[in-house]
């Protein structure tokens, strides 16, 4: 299975490795570039393939939808995941990606464990591996249960995740029904304590690219009375594991785990080609608390730069230079503390969705004697489609209507009802986005987008103007890194727009796979040409 097209000699990769970064922005491979090692990051700069413009082509820019349409090859629209959370109209509550009420925790006896990738609707190019070989092994980990489970797929020889109450790492019953003796002997290891230590900056302050710590836009986290070195063990506690995880030790414990699961799983050891998806959720947790433009963040990253070289020195040496494939890519980015925004006169700032969908439901109650909307959720207004029912109102008009009064609604930047999107009505640019993160089933009646630089007043969780998030349309939020190293390839940038449906499109060449179900993305061809 060899194949010469210009670019070096490939092979058939013995191991693949698909790294996310939960929450990377683009711009952070060159602002924190000078802090790079030549084996982390520079492995794919200097030696690697660059594809500088890679962006999400979808609405909402979250974690779940993220890691399922870069493993699926296709948008929310088909894989189902439109969102971390969303309304179940039949259950009639919010339901979480991975939860799975059906099945049980493997490895502890807590709540963590009941999650599964059952809601994901097409096949990932993981999934597509083992349908293919089943011989081949595909192992996937994280410290989020999605960041795992969305990437491993259905078929998975192992997935495995954090559990925050013992800071261990678990699966769940959909997978198997014992954890196997190498993850019980990592958990031996007590690995949420013993890996946890004083959180110092790693460099001199003036190494940094930005120099404040005591920085106004950060949150101050439980235990400390101020955004600032040193972040003492006794700070970030231990009594539950949520404070450990956003130290960059939780990457440290991480890596360390899945060279444990090369190890010992044998994976690219041979003829059949092997998975190993790897998510680093530390860099998303740390984000959303400090923001993009923290000290907190930038030693975060490089830290992770020194854990990535030591993922190489491993596969160096268990698989052999030649015979792996690395991508390296982000669920989403994320958009800087809308405050920090304003402070710098740029647009942005905090809309109050609560009291938005309030006044839409006292405006329902005038017009029709029931407020009609159940909930919002990610900018998704579901309505009470049953009272709707049966007050013989017309459905399409009320989301007709809704539309309108939200396209009023200054800061909102774009509006489209179920009844719009079910047409296949034509759309441009952010309309387009919405549509691809749109199912019928799972979305709202009415979705929004807001204008740029604006978040939900309900995800300044303190209500502080402090920390910040993702989950838009716009570039901050949908330009992110994609990198290649191995396998022959050498070192190149391409500049092309490539969207991130692209990854899983280029993994079934790779593989000589069949393609995962529903994909739409273009293989990246530049990576078998000269
Ligand atoms: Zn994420
Ligand atoms: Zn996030």
């Amino acid at each position: 299975m060899f194949f010469t097209f210009g670019f070096a000699y490939c092979q058939t990769p013995k191991l693949v490795v698909g790294i996310v970064i939960d929450q990377m922005s683009y711009d952070y491979l060159y602002r924190f570039d000078q802090h790079f090692g030549k084996d982390g990051f520079n492995r794919f700069l200097k030696n690697g393939v660059n594809c500088k413009n890679t962006t999400y082509n979808y609405v909402p820019t979250y974690t779940g939808p993220g890691h399922a349409s870069i493993y699926t090859g296709t948008t929310p629209s088909n894989h189902g995941i439109v969102a971390n959370d969303w309304y179940d109209r039949a259950l009639l509550k919010s339901v979480y990606c991975v939860q799975d009420n059906t099945v049980k925790t493997v490895g502890s006896s807590s709540k963590y464990g009941k999650a599964s990738p059952h809601l994901l609707e097409t096949t990932t190019i993981t999934d597509q591996l083992k349908l293919t070989y089943p011989n081949s092994k595909v192992v996937s980990i994280s410290i989020k249960d999605r960041g795992a489970i969305l990437p491993g797929g259905h078929m998975s020889n192992g997935t495995y995740w954090f559990d925050f109450q013992t800071g261990t790492f678990i699966t769940s019953t959909y997978y198997t029904t014992a954890l196997p003796e190498w993850v019980e002997a990592f958990n031996r290891l007590h690995p949420a304590k013993s890996y946890l230590q004083d959180w110092n900056l790693s460099l001199p302050l003036d190494r940094y690219s930005r120099t404040v710590d005591d920085s106004p836009y950060e949150r101050v986290i439980p235990g400390k009375l101020a955004a600032v070195f040193p972040y003492t063990k006794e700070e970030i506690g231990s009594e539950n594991y949520s404070g450990f995880t956003l130290t960059p030790f939780a990457n440290t414990m991480l890596t360390d785990f899945a060279v444990s699961a090369m190890v010992k799983e044998g994976l690219g050891k041979d003829k059949l080609s092997d998975m190993l998806c790897i998510s680093y959720s530390t860099p998303d947790i740390a984000g959303h608390e400090f923001g993009p433009y923290s000290l907190e963040l930038e030693d975060i990253y490089l830290r992770l730069d020194r854990e990535l070289a030591k993922l190489f020195q491993a596969l160096d040496q268990e698989v052999g230079k030649k015979n792996y494939l690395v991508f390296l890519t982000a669920d989403h980015a994320v958009v800087p503390v809308p405050q920090q925004l304003l402070d710098n006169k740029l647009p942005g700032g905090y809309l109050d969705i609560d009291s938005l969908t309030t006044d839409l439901n006292q405006f329902l109650s005038v017009k029709y004697g029931e407020p009609l909307i159940l909930e919002e959720n990610n900018l998704n207004f579901y309505f009470n489609r049953e009272k709707i029912h049966a007050l013989g109102l017309d459905l399409h008009t009320l989301q007709d209507e809704v539309s309108e009064r939200l396209r009023s609604v200054p800061k909102v930047q774009l509006v489209l009802s179920g009844h719009d999107l079910d047409r296949n009505i034509k759309l441009s640019n952010w309309g387009e986005m919405i549509a691809s993160g749109y199912t019928k089933e799972r979305s709202g009646d009415v979705l929004m987008v807001l204008k740029p630089g604006f978040i939900n007043k309900a995800d300044d969780t303190k209500g502080t103007h402090q920390g910040t998030t993702h989950g838009s349309a716009f570039n901050y939020d949908t330009h992110v890194p994609l990198l290649w190293y191995g396998n022959g390839l050498e070192r190149a940038s391409i500049y092309r727009p490539i969207s991130i449906t692209d990854i899983s499109a280029t993994m079934v060449h790779f593989l000589n796979l069949q393609r995962p179900a529903s994909m739409i993305g273009s293989p990246i061809d530049e990576l078998w040409e000269e």
